[in-house]
């Protein structure tokens, strides 16, 4: 177990998480997660059966319909919510590496990644204590309400390339709002999930509120999204499982939340500021190995800049240094699977079919220390044309394709021609130029002059295909809450049905 990492840092309990109890499967099954930059096992962990997940969302609708949660006050639920940030703080270097070996992400993105954690259990923490409902501007002979309540027991399912960042965006304002649920994080990253599942049981959640299953999507998801007893489906993932979450949402008549893949373009201008373009265009796609919703993995550059930018890029990338995510000097960590890792391999070979040409990479790592993890050089392809499927289809890996563009009329075309809508960037130093083009741009996020950042603060989501409602922000805690007309009546007086002909 974790032979080839210096520092092994504390696992979490291997077990189910329901009802306030660790437990293995009902039929006993287990499977090992692995580490992707060495392809070592690192923890065997019960896979829950259909059977476990009813017990698990059972406990949660008792928790939700008899227990304290839901009808507590804001104050103590935005206090434990402070107390959850002061756990992850505390916990924050030994979470960090149990991403970094379950994920293959460098030690410094998992830092980071907890720090927003952090951040966004503070956030909702703040914002629940100043939400306020409202007075409806009605006759005067009645006061009527807007209310929220919390909208009761959630189904969370996420992904594997940011298991703790997303649930968090889920299970902070859940908590907030008041609501119960049960997660199943990805069967490929269930480390980090499992342990705030402890600091959640730590930080004082009373039993049933927080509940955690494991194992494949197939099986144990799709008995998690198809239950009865559940009120909502929040989902980050593929878009192709977002359609089907989608459709079991809708035979249940659930509320969903999808959060879905993007292809993202950076459109660099030739009056950008080159320095910081080259820089970004290479965190935009290199970043996690590339293996992010929102990656940069489609430059678009004016043509008087192309070469110029390409060769800046190519210069840099080619001395990417490939590593295990917990030394030092590494900048890019592996691909989460073999089998991810063959996906994103046949997407450099289709491009080259569709006319790119291969500048950089394609190959798996030479080191033979590197041999038996997941990695891909960092790998750039030019010439690519628009039209095919590589322009539009996600990678999530660390390969970026360059189009050309003659003007920003040409650039905006390029960019909306996709079924997606995540997020795009704009480059350019005249900033009404910038500005006109990212109101056009049909993205949940556009970023003018930079490349990745987002905040607890702002929502997150996308556009088309890219899924279905917002994370983060007023909009993400709204996710999780009904609203209730309340109407009091200040004129209380017959209808007059008994004064038409009635006996009274
Ligand atoms: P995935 O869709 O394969 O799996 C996501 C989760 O769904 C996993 O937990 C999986 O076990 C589960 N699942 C699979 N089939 C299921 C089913 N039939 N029923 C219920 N659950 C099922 O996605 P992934 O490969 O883990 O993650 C990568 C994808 O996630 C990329 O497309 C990426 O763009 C997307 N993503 C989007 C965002 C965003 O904010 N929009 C953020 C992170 C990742």
């Amino acid at each position: 177990m974790i032979e080839s990492a210096p520092a092994a840092p504390r696992l979490p309990k291997p077990g189910l998480l329901i009802g306030g109890e660790h437990r293995g499967g009902a039929r006993g099954e287990t499977r090992s997660t692995v580490n992707p930059a060495t392809g070592e096992a690192i923890l065997e962990l019960p896979e829950a059966t259909g059977e476990d997940v009813q017990k698990a969302v059972s406990a949660a609708r008792r928790a939700f319909d008899t227990g304290p949660w839901p009808r507590l006050g804001a104050r103590e639920r935005s206090r434990l919510l402070n107390g959850v940030a002061d756990l992850i703080e505390r916990d924050q270097e030994e979470l960090a590496w149990l991403e970094t070996l379950d994920t293959g992400k460098t030690l410094v993105e998992s830092r980071d990644d907890m720090a927003q954690i952090a951040w966004v259990f503070r956030y909702y923490a703040a914002l629940i204590l100043s939400q306020t409902g409202s007075v409806n501007a009605v006759p005067a002979d009645a006061l009527s309400l807007t209310l929220h309540e919390p909208l009761g027991v959630v189904a969370m399912v996420t992904p594997w390339n940011y298991p703790l960042l997303q649930a968090s965006w889920k299970i902070a304002p859940a908590l907030a709002a008041g609501c119960t649920f049960v997660i199943k994080p990805s069967e490929l990253t269930p480390l980090t999930t499992l342990r705030l599942g402890e600091l959640l049981g730590e930080a004082g959640t009373p039993p049933g509120v927080v509940n955690v299953v494991l194992g494949a999507g197939e099986t144990v998801g799709k008995a998690l999204v198809e239950s009865p007893q559940i009120d909502m489906i929040s989902f980050t993932g593929g878009i192709a499982t977002g359609r089907t979450i989608g459709q079991a949402a809708a035979a249940g008549a659930k509320r969903v939340a999808l959060e879905l893949g993007g292809k993202n373009p950076n459109i660099v201008f030739a009056d950008a500021d080159f320095d910081a373009a080259a820089d970004h265009a290479l965190n935009a796609v290199f970043f996690h190995a590339g293996q992010i919703c929102s990656a940069g993995s489609r430059l678009l550059v004016e043509s008087s800049l192309h070469d110029r930018l390409v060769e800046a890029v190519l210069e840099r990338a080619r001395d990417i240094r490939l590593g295990f995510g917990w030394e030092e000097a590494t900048e890019m960590g592996p691909l989460i699977s073999a089998e991810h890792r063959d996906k994103v391999e046949s997407y450099v070979r289709l491009a080259q079919e569709e006319g790119a040409s291969l500048k950089l990479g394609g190959d798996r790592a030479g080191d033979p220390r590197l041999a038996n993890g997941f990695f891909l050089e960092p790998t750039v392809l030019t010439g690519l044309p628009s039209s095919g499927r590589v322009a539009h289809e996600e990678i999530f890996g660390p390969v970026l394709t360059v189009e050309r563009f003659a003007d920003a009329d040409e650039a905006l075309a390029k960019a909306n021609d996709t079924p997606t809508g995540l997020a795009a960037a704009v480059w350019t130093r005249d900033t009404p130029k910038g500005v006109h083009l990212a109101q056009k741009l049909r993205f949940g996020t556009v970023w003018l002059n930079d490349f990745h950042p987002y905040y607890p603060e702002a929502s997150w989501g996308g556009y088309k295909e890219s899924g279905v409602g917002r994370e983060l922000g007023p909009t993400g805690l709204r996710e999780y809450q009904e609203e209730k007309h309340l109407y009091l009546n200040l004129d209380v007086k017959p209808a007059g049905w008994f004064g038409r002909g009635g006996s009274r």
